[in-house]
């Protein structure tokens, strides 16, 4: 004998889901056959990030039946104030792994394949095959190109977004009939003319409210409801609180979905280092293919700790500055480095830091040949100097065996 309350004849969907559902099932644009459309429906995200974390919590609550989630990360402090998958907790887990277990604590109807690993050449072709549509909330042009290229070649629509600061920009691309990303920007930008968001900095609900606007739009899409950005671009600027929408047309010399692309296959893309880590692939970049950035002279802590007179030189900004730093340390912001020769003697022993490591690089170029004395980088910048310090203060060990410098302590104003 069954129990009648569990008998679930009468619709598709079973008591536990007709609850869950229920505010979309009350919706004509939706009911219980936009439902089991979802529930067929997946979606590949790429990143794992500020725009992927939204969009994926979306996503998982609106019941679209298989997610993919492809991100090498793991979970870092800094990650916090805006990737509102994760917790404290969270911290040192794979990104791909620590949401699985939460969209699945959020609906267990779903199946969630993870991949804790970079989005490439290597898998690009066949992951976004393998979804009916993607979702792009990559912080780097190598990738948004390379998925861009991909989707393309495949025949799947994706919804990609830009961010930075307080402004952002977001587009249905690969259509049918619509542009694409390269329709748009043809060629990847240089990256050292454009600063990622560790570098320029973004108020958490920037990416909160693109990464929802790409759930969305991935669930319009999917129930064939309402007028998606396919042609046009959204653009806002969350300070002024501004949105425009642009007609955005399929350009017929697009280099990949023009009448005659010469881009045929992926590994004509043009890609740099999507597979490598973000640090080494912007320090590569960053110094040229001259001179290797493992090669440049970086200084671990510990071995600055041996090196008392050495003149620590903080190349970051103002406003970095002024919110924490390397007791001791002098400022010298990147854009007036070039000021620095006059402060130093020709002997003074100098070491570069940023917060990561990637605007030494390019400080250290910028100086090398105008100073007499010796200069040198400080290895992981400030985020590995907080974190010796972050180790101490918890009483564990360590961040990679390093121990803060002794004369070092946080000045916060
Ligand atoms: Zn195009």
């Amino acid at each position: 004998m069954s129990n009648p309350l569990h008998q679930d004849a009468a619709s598709a969907l079973g008591v536990e889901e007709q609850l869950r559902y229920a505010r979309h099932l009350i919706l004509p644009e939706i009911g219980l056959d936009g439902q089991q459309k979802l529930r067929r429906a997946s979606v590949l995200v790429i990143g794992a990030g500020g725009l992927g974390a939204p969009a994926l919590l979306y996503l998982a609550a609106a019941g679209v039946g298989r997610l993919g989630i492809i991100d090498p990360d793991q979970v870092e402090l800094s990650n916090l104030q805006r990737q509102v998958l994760y917790d404290t907790a969270s911290c040192g887990v794979t990104k791909v792994e620590r949401a699985r277990n939460r969209l699945l604590a959020l609906n267990p109807h779903l199946q969630i394949d993870v991949y804790p690993e970079a989005f490439s050449l290597a898998n690009a072709a066949s992951l976004v095959a393998a979804y009916d549509l993607s979702i792009e909330g990559s912080d780097q042009f190598a990738t948004k190109y390379l998925a861009n290229d991909a989707c393309v070649l495949a025949g799947k629509p994706y919804v990609g977004a830009s961010i930075r600061a307080f402004s952002g920009m977001l587009s249905v691309y690969a259509a049918p009939g619509g542009p694409c990303y390269r329709c748009l920007f043809p060629e990847m930008p240089d990256p050292e003319t454009v600063p990622s968001c560790a570098q320029a900095g973004v108020l958490g609900t920037v990416p909160g409210l693109f990464g929802t606007l790409q759930a969305h739009e991935a669930l319009t899409l999917i129930l064939g409801i309402g007028e998606p950005l396919i042609g046009a671009l959204l653009t806002v600027d969350l300070l002024a609180m501004r949105f425009q929408k642009l007609r955005l047309p399929r350009d017929p010399n697009c280099p990949v979905c023009g009448d005659a692309p010469t881009i045929h296959t992926l590994a004509q893309t043009e890609w740099v280092c999507a597979n490598t880590p973000r640090f080494q692939a912007n320090e590569k970049l960053a110094t040229g293919p001259a001179v290797p950035a493992a090669e440049l002279p970086w200084l671990s802590l510990e071995a600055s700790r041996r090196r008392p007179a050495l003149r620590w030189i903080d190349v970051r900004t103002g406003a970095e500055f002024a919110a924490g730093h390397i007791s001791g340390a002098e400022h010298a912001p990147l854009d007036q480095i070039e000021s620095l020769p006059a402060r130093v003697g020709s002997n003074d022993d100098l070491l570069l830091y940023c917060q990561r490591g990637e605007r030494a690089v390019r400080a250290y170029h910028l100086l090398k040949g105008e100073l007499k004395g010796r200069l040198s980088l400080l290895q992981g910048g400030y985020d590995a100097w907080l974190r010796g310090g972050l180790a101490e203060t918890a009483g564990g060990s360590t961040v990679g065996g390093m121990e803060p410098p002794s004369l070092a302590v946080v000045e916060r104003s």
